[in-house]
């Protein structure tokens, strides 16, 4: 199997930006950006702040745009301050999660191990799971990116049954290019992209392997992202500031097409 047996999947990562009424300007704005184009081959994705889910999917509804969460709680209920349920989400309308970003491993405290409990909760919930993975600068010095990439997959998909990483989707994010500028090179990015997907052979089969959407996340713009999205193991994008201008979110959904 080739790439373009594969889903191509960009998604946008909001972060913490826009109030509800700005997430349903972009939406609209992004859904005029690409009036009359034919997005049926790739799949796009809004990933919003909790509080604009509601206004982001009524805005989405009815168009190519999914609507996606940035994280989700593995308990269902109960005492857990501050938290959403990945049941929460999927009331309200949301589609998609992203697990395991690196600024929640950096600033919050996630481990691979709660990444495992999340990916296992949000995919009970009937969500689909973009879960991210991605070394440290120092990590790729030392030589040992494709270790620590490895290590990371093997413990964050614990337990997840090949039925169910149909609904998982892999973004590769080296954390020295999120929100830094600085992009993995398009042989960088295959490079790791590839050897995710040697790992998931090992794991499951290479069917599987072959089958499994891989998304490269790390400042890719408008400008890079067609040299990127070109090479063979890179499926789609995580994007997170690019995709706040929907002029730019549009460019790359179209390098996608
Ligand atoms: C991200 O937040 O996942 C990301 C890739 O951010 P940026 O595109 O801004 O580097």
């Amino acid at each position: 199997m080739n790439k373009k047996y594969r889903r191509a999947v960009i998604a946008g990562n909001w972060k913490m930006n826009k109030l509800p009424a700005e997430a349903a300007q972009l939406v609209e704005a992004i859904k005029a950006e690409n009036a009359g184009a034919d997005n049926s081959n790739v799949t796009v994705v809004c990933c919003v702040p909790y509080v604009d889910i509601d206004a982001a999917v009524k805005a989405a509804k009815g168009s190519f745009i999914h609507i996606g969460a940035e994280n989700c709680h593995w308990e269902k209920s109960g005492a857990f301050t501050g938290e959403i349920s990945a049941d929460m989400l999927v009331a309200c309308g949301v589609e998609y999660v992203i697990i395991g970003h690196s600024e929640r491993r950096q600033y919050f405290g996630e481990t691979d191990l709660t990444v495992n409990k999340r990916v296992k909760a949000a995919l009970e919930a009937g969500l689909q799971v973009i879960l991210c993975v991605g070394e440290l600068l120092e990590q790729r010095e030392q030589g040992i990116t494709e270790e620590i990439i490895s290590m990371q997959v093997k413990i964050d998909l614990a337990d997840i049954t090949e039925e169910q990483m149909k609904n998982i989707i892999i973004a590769y994010e080296p954390v020295w290019a999120i929100g830094t500028g600085k992009t993995a090179t398009a042989e960088q990015a295959d490079e790791v992209c590839e050897a995710i997907r040697k790992t998931l052979g090992a794991l499951y089969t290479p069917a599987l392997a072959e089958a499994t959407t891989i998304q490269y996340g790390g400042s890719m713009n408008a400008k890079n992202c067609e040299e990127l999205l070109a090479k063979e193991h890179v499926d789609g994008g995580l994007i997170g500031g690019a995709s706040l201008k929907a002029p730019d979110f549009t460019a790359i959904i179209k390098a996608a097409r």
